[in-house]
């Protein structure tokens, strides 16, 4: 990982040529407007973006945090994390599980060992699922099985899905099957920034088709983005701003972008803890009722990363529910956290996380309180 050092912590967004106040001047009624439940247009979330400060950051932070505690109080939300594979046929250029990566060591878990990771959750509390991998790993009436036989066990929990890019039909015989919520980052909402991040077979219009199609079926959905990709620009971040506002997803799941070895990226600077926080809490002032995770990622660039997430607006946090020996294969960066625990022992380091930072993890499906 790159480790320039970067004073204010918000990575290439500070032109030092304004001061701290005169950033906080221009934050300051751009998020009044946001608070009060209006929208704003592209140019003047790029004003935003361009504000962060520590100021504007702590002022977003603390009226996020106030929102969210008017909706979930200080409930988190647990989701448990099953990455059930991580051969892919997708290239994208920061991916460390991207198909041309000779050195990802790939693997594919068993529906058994899936069963046997919800089985351990489901006594760990976990009421929530997510079943995470690279695209193409089973054809679809596998994924529809395994969904079945979770959610034929435990009928109280949601199944979440995270895997990919796959036709309308393919995404209704998952939903037909039992599953309840989709994951598909749109990693970028600006096309000439899809296009320098993907491989030219990959398309921003079908990621955005997906979504859409995702949210027509009735699955809850979840988008987001990396932070500090290469190649992002301000206008990027405000586009993904504009883009989750009109979208309404039920879910946004960011963490910064960080390098992974042999791949297109491995040189680049990771994104900063620092911008990530103030986009955590902008999105929660965008939709207050949004479930938003305090990603790894996060915890990775920042050892208290994910505490910090839940004060800037996050109510939810990923655990990884992986058998411990393939942790460190799903590798689509470089230095991950969490690699090396039993699922249990994951489960309370957090649990002692979300409590030093003023909150507490519920039994629950958790499931978006449509307030708004
Ligand atoms: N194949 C699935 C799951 C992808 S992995 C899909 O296409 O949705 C989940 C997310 O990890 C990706 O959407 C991407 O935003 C993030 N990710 C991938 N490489 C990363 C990196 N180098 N740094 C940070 N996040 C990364």
């Amino acid at each position: 990982m790159t480790t320039e050092p970067d004073p204010c912590g918000f990575g290439f967004f500070m032109p030092m040529k304004n001061s701290e106040k005169e950033k906080f001047n221009t934050a300051f009624p751009l998020i009044e407007r946001l608070c009060a439940g209006e929208k704003l247009s592209v140019e003047e979330y790029r004003l935003l973006i361009d504000s962060a400060c520590e100021e504007t950051a702590d002022y977003a932070a603390k009226l996020a945090d106030k929102k969210r505690r008017e909706i979930y109080g200080t409930d988190v939300y647990l989701r448990g994390l099953i990455e059930i594979g991580n051969f892919c046929r997708n290239d994208c250029f920061y991916c460390g599980i991207r198909r041309s990566n000779k050195e990802c060591d790939r693997y594919r878990l068993t529906e058994e060992q899936i069963l046997a990771c919800c089985d351990e959750g489901y006594s760990l509390g976990y009421r929530t699922f997510v079943l995470q991998g690279g695209e193409g790993i089973f054809p679809t009436g596998e994924i529809c099985g395994i969904v079945t036989g979770i959610k034929e066990k435990y009928p109280d929990c949601a199944v979440t899905l995270s895997l990919g890019e796959y036709s309308y039909e393919d995404y209704k015989k998952m939903f037909d099957a039992g599953a309840d919520r989709y994951l598909l980052r749109h990693e970028t909402a600006d096309r000439e920034h899809y296009a320098k991040i993907h491989p030219p077979e990959m398309s921003f219009d079908n990621r955005m088709r997906c979504l859409a199609d995702l949210k027509k079926i009735g699955f809850q959905v979840g988008c987001g983005f990396m932070v500090g990709s290469p190649f992002q620009t301000s206008l990027s971040l405000a586009k993904d701003l504009k883009f989750i506002e009109e979208f309404r997803p039920e879910m946004c799941g960011i963490g910064p972008f960080i390098p992974a070895a042999n791949t297109p990226f491995e040189n680049e600077r990771a994104g900063t803890a620092g911008l990530t926080l103030y986009l955590l809490s902008l999105i929660r002032l965008i939709k207050p009722d949004i479930l938003l995770p305090s990603t790894t990622a996060l915890g990775t660039v920042d050892s208290a990363g994910r505490e910090k997430g839940l004060k800037a607006g996050a109510n939810v946090v990923m655990p990884n529910l992986s058998p411990v020996e393939v942790r460190k294969k799903y590798a689509l960066y470089d230095n991950k956290i969490c690699t090396g625990e039993e699922s249990a022992q994951c489960r309370e380091c957090l649990d002692r996380r979300i409590e030093s930072a003023g909150y507490r993890t519920v039994v629950s499906r958790g499931d978006i309180k449509r307030n708004y």
